[in-house]
């Protein structure tokens, strides 16, 4: 264990979910000392997932969009936490301990945490105009405008976020195309039974799917666009959104001695490698995750809550058992709710609880090659995602988690 750094000044830098998080969590562990919130946004924290979701569809009044603010000034100035946004760093001095900003101003720490996340993979295709990317309140706010139109629409990238973005413009009308170079997109997460599931969703809802071929080049202006695939076919549309994955934000931390290679790379206790006192979570974390025996950079919701709590009570009590992750992501796309826990193993196999042709409950185990169960996806039934969740913590084999999901799914046989 070392020592807590009670009383010391902590500076936060990234102000989204695992920064405000962080914030919050170091005044519920009993830190006493400063707190400094960073962030590059001039919006207060909010959060990220209804931007492909809920908030697409919303009417975008005020009070909707605060409804998803992770917090507000009142409660972190309670808190004592003190607030800069507008404002990026741009440097780490770590022999100074100083954080540069982009104001001229420097940011003095004794213990710094660094949760500046991702931002979407820049499109390599910019024609004058039309193509739109994903990361941001405003991003959001400029798609939903353009699904408004209810003009055509091509989503480059099958992943969750374009999936969730091609289900949004449906649901406005829009003639819509996704186009991924990969055969069934979201395999890799979710397995190859629900990745083919969901391109039948989409398009028993009416998207067409280009999968298997990548894009050549977007040309043209927005209203006047055309997509060219690398088969030579093109897809004249209106405008593109490009959802091609996203790169960790650490551009402002080059030559400041932490060791960079996709994300910040850390130690088991979320302590990034090369400094003291300096922690990284959320997005922008790479760590070594205890059970897949790698190091990995999630990019999920509950993995930037659940290290931004870790981390808080680290810096507030002193390192305690290495981080462990849940692994738990979700994706809501037309009625169906993807729920996920765990990985999969590409070298494993998997069984099916359930009838994905009927759109009800499902439940897919993965297993490793040695058998062993590495996680559970499951569509549209909570109570076999809880279950699978328990029996995963409890250690249960395949066989009685495959059993266990059986009987509470009323005797579906597994397959
Ligand atoms: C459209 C969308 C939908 C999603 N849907 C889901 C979902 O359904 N389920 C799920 O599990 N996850 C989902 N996610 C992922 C989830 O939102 C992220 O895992 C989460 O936001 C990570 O939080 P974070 O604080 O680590 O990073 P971020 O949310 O990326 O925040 C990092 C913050 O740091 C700021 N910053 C960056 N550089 C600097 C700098 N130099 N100085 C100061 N500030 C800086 C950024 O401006 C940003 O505000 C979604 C993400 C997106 C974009």
């Amino acid at each position: 264990m070392s020592s807590p750094a009670a009383g010391r000044h902590v500076v936060i830098i990234g102000a989204s979910l695992a920064g405000t998080r962080a914030a919050e969590g170091l005044r519920a562990a009993g830190h006493v000392g400063p707190i400094t919130l960073i962030g590059a946004e001039a919006e207060l924290p909010y959060d990220r997932p209804p931007l492909s979701k809920d908030l697409l569809a919303s009417d975008w009044s005020d009070e909707t969009v605060a409804g998803f603010r992770l917090t507000t000034a009142a409660e972190l100035e309670a808190a004592e936490v003190t607030l800069r946004l507008g404002v990026a760093a741009e440097r780490l001095d770590l022999d100074r301990r100083v954080v540069e900003l982009a104001d001229g101003a420097s940011a003095p720490f004794d213990v710094l945490v660094i949760a500046t996340g991702a931002a979407a993979r820049p499109s390599p295709w910019q024609p004058e105009s039309g193509v739109y990317q994903l990361r941001t309140l405003d991003d959001s706010r400029a798609i939903a405008a353009r699904l408004q139109t209810g003009k055509p629409l091509v989503v480059v990238g099958g992943g969750f976020i374009g999936t969730e973005i091609a289900a949004a413009a449906i649901g406005f009308g829009c003639d819509v195309t996704v186009v991924d170079p990969v055969p069934e997109p979201m395999a890799r997460l979710v397995g190859p039974e629900i990745a083919g599931s969901l391109v039948d969703l989409h398009e028993r809802n009416g998207a067409k799917t280009r999968f298997g071929v990548g894009v050549a080049d977007i040309r043209g202006r927005e209203d006047d666009l055309t997509v060219l695939l690398a088969d030579g076919s093109r897809l004249e549309t209106g405008a593109a959104v490009v959802g091609i994955g996203s790169i960790p934000g650490t551009a402002w931390l080059e030559g400041s001695g932490l060791t960079l290679d996709n994300g910040v790379v850390t130690d088991g206790n979320l302590r990034a490698i090369g400094a003291e006192d300096v922690y990284a979570i959320g997005d922008v974390a790479r760590w070594p995750h205890p059970r897949r025996g790698t190091a990995i950079r999630a990019e999920h919701w509950t993995n930037a809550s659940d290290q931004a709590r870790y981390a808080a009570t680290a810096i507030a009590q002193g390192d305690g058992a290495p981080y462990d992750s849940t692994d738990y992501v979700w994706s809501d796309q037309y009625d169906w709710k993807v729920h996920s826990i765990g990985w999969r193993d590409p070298e494993g196999s998997s069984i099916v609880v359930g009838d994905l042709g009927a759109q009800g409950r499902t439940a897919v185990v993965h297993t490793a090659a040695s058998g062993d169960v590495t996680g559970v996806v499951t569509v549209n039934w909570v109570r076999g995602l809880n279950l699978a969740r328990r029996l995963l913590t409890a250690g249960e084999s395949a066989a009685q988690l495959t059993a266990e999901l059986e009987r509470l799914a009323g005797g579906v046989p597994a397959r």
